[in-house]
């Protein structure tokens, strides 16, 4: 059996799938099982910020995969311990502790439980075209009805309100608020950035009120949008954040970073595969290249580029260009999924943010000669 019939045979059909295997990556290129080349602004959907198999990433996965692969988080471990440390040199002021996870799904979980737990109140405000994972407690914040359609009751106690509205928050947000969950760019939504005064505002709202204020970076963080988190883009302080993706230059890590304000008793929650010195040794790896390369510099200059090369062009089909750092997101006049398979006929992986919005997450470290042929491509498919 070759891949295609080994996934089609096996594999519960959940994705809707492209016709296309992936064997190598390097950087911002991607190889098929047939040495067809891309440039890849999928990037493992936003993970890959640091390119992939960044060399320094691989060599500390190797390296410590020698030494040691598992270590439950009821010891000590000196590569977990660098990852704290490297995760707390550049978390945002006001975040003093952090719990590892293995994915944005269980980060946005445990975000929900410390908030009730904290609060002792049980509901939540999350926004419109908001997206936090498919387990019972983020599908419960993720709005789309199509994704909660048929698995029963989720949480009780989760409204949704428009994003950017402050009014709507304003009536939404009450004493019986536990937090409010928001992506300061939604992602999977279409691309959609928060005012700065929306986000100072929300802020306001849960001071008032004692509600929490989760912000999900999961897709934003590490430099994605030009600043190492994108709540930084406003001054905002969150009390918790969520972050995974891009943490560990692909290896599957999330966190929750969390305030003073969050206090969890010894036992309340954990997890067995959360904090791994093999996903450890990656975070540390990638986080000292994000440093060393000034990577929010890298990104904000190409988004600059992106933008600017892209307003100048006459793109016929395009409706809006909203662009964050190289968070990219292409507002079609028509559905955009013929468009991105024309990309990918042209060599250029790109991914649908609903129906009409065309999404490009591209490393951070992709090159302008690269960047220019994906802007070249994009021109003939949207002209
Ligand atoms: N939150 C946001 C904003 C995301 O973009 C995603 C994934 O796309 C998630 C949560 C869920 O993360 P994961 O797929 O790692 O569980």
């Amino acid at each position: 059996m070759n891949s295609v019939e080994q996934h089609i045979n096996f594999e519960l059909n959940t994705y809707p799938r492209r016709d296309l295997t992936i064997v190598k990556g390097r950087n911002a290129k991607v190889w098929s099982d047939t040495g067809e080349e891309y440039i890849d602004c999928v990037a493992g959907i936003g993970v890959a910020n640091i390119g992939h198999c960044n060399p320094k990433v691989v060599e500390a996965i190797k390296q410590q995969a020698d030494k040691i692969i598992t270590c439950p988080n009821i010891y000590y471990n000196d590569t977990r311990g660098n990852a704290f440390e490297r995760l707390f040199d550049i978390a945002p002021d006001g975040i003093t502790k952090a719990f590892f996870t293995n994915s944005g799904t269980e980060a946005m979980e445990a975000a929900m439980k410390f908030a009730r737990f904290v609060t002792g109140r049980n509901n939540f405000v999350a926004m419109m075209k908001g997206f936090h994972g498919r387990s019972m407690g983020a599908l419960s914040a993720t709005f789309k009805a199509d994704y909660k359609q048929g698995f029963g009751d989720l949480i009780p106690g989760v409204t949704h309100v428009p994003y950017n509205k402050i009014e709507k928050l304003r009536g939404a947000v009450t004493e019986e608020t536990a937090a409010v969950i928001i992506e300061p760019v939604q992602g999977e939504g279409g691309i959609n950035i928060a005012d700065t005064e929306y986000l100072k505002e929300v802020r306001k709202i849960c001071n008032e009120t004692g509600a929490l204020l989760i912000a999900d970076e999961i897709q934003t963080g590490f430099c994605r949008t030009g600043k190492m988190f994108a709540i930084e883009h406003s001054g905002v302080k969150p009390d918790m954040m969520t972050v995974a993706k891009a943490i560990a230059g692909g290896y599957p890590v999330g966190a929750v970073l969390c305030s003073d304000k969050i206090e969890i008793p010894v036992g309340k929650h954990g997890t067995t595969f959360g904090g791994n010195p093999l996903g450890s040794a990656a975070v540390e790896a990638t986080i000292d290249f994000i440093k060393e390369n000034k990577l929010w510099k890298e990104a904000e200059e190409k988004g600059k580029y992106f933008l600017e090369k892209l307003e100048n062009a006459e793109l016929t089909k395009a409706r809006q260009i909203r662009v964050l750092g190289l968070m990219i997101g292409i507002e079609c006049k028509e559905k955009v999924k013929p468009f991105i398979e024309q990309l990918m006929e042209e060599k250029i992986l790109a991914l649908p943010a609903g129906p009409t919005v065309i999404r490009m997450l591209p490393p951070l470290t992709i090159s302008y000669e690269e960047l220019d042929i994906v802007i070249e491509k994009l021109i003939k498919v949207l002209s």
